[in-house]
């Protein structure tokens, strides 16, 4: 039978919440709405939505404490609807188990592209056990994940072993943001100084090997003050 994706939109704001719901149900999603926290949470553990997104501030409760309380016993996409002015609520999120964060104002392409980035990477997490050591592959940047070889067009590129390990967090979540934090603790370890310098340095030589021109990446963004992207894997 087939089955509609369905969305839990979470949302204290009228109109925002009847546009997503607009935009979502004309693209054939299954759309749920709460509009503060208490029903989020209870329609999250009813409805068991796809996905969800969440405003961080509701009327009634901190948007972080409904990912932490769902963390608890789910891995469900969780994208967080902020604003601009967020930055730090948005890698407060994301370290609490949020997949990604959209910025209001935002446009419908780039909310269903969200959504779809999300629920491929929760599919693909579910089958990871199958897929595990699949290279990564996209725009002619081939990650081979076994060989821990780098080929770009072909072209075999040399990177440090710590270049390495950041490139090939990147590349098994790609199309999703890694926060600075994340990726410091797990390049190394949890005692590192959580000074971003070094991370930073390495990838401004990670860039001048992989990319044409380095001020515009095409295959690692920036998302400012939050972390790193990078270009979603092709599946090929
Ligand atoms: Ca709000």
């Amino acid at each position: 039978m087939y089955q509609k994706v369905s969305v839990l939109i979470i949302e204290d704001e009228k109109s925002i919440c009847d546009f997503i719901s607009k935009t979502l149900s004309g693209s054939d999603y299954k759309v749920v709405t709460a509009s503060n926290g208490k029903d989020g949470l209870a329609a999250i553990t009813s409805s068991l939505p796809d996905l969800v997104l969440l405003d961080l501030g509701l009327p009634d409760m901190d948007g972080i404490d409904i990912i932490k309380k769902t963390r608890e016993w789910s891995s469900m996409p969780i994208i967080v609807i902020s604003a601009r002015t967020q930055e730090k609520e948005k890698v407060i999120a994301l370290d609490a188990g949020a997949d990604d964060y959209i910025t209001k104002p935002f446009g419908t392409s780039e909310l269903l592209a969200r959504i779809r980035t999300a629920i491929r990477h929760n599919n693909k997490m579910a089958n990871a056990s199958v897929n595990s050591n699949r290279p990564y592959s996209a725009d002619g940047l081939v990650i081979d994940f076994e060989k821990r070889l780098v080929t770009l067009g072909g072209q075999e590129i040399h990177l440090t072993r710590v270049e390495y390990k950041i490139v090939s967090l990147l590349a098994q979540h790609s199309g999703k943001v890694m926060t600075y934090d994340t990726l410091i603790n797990q390049v190394w370890g949890p005692y590192a100084d959580d000074n971003n310098r070094i991370l930073r340095v390495n990838m401004a030589n990670i860039r001048r090997k992989l990319e044409t021109n380095p001020g515009e990446p095409k295959y690692i963004f920036t998302e400012l003050g939050v972390g790193y992207r990078m270009l979603e894997d092709e599946g090929i």
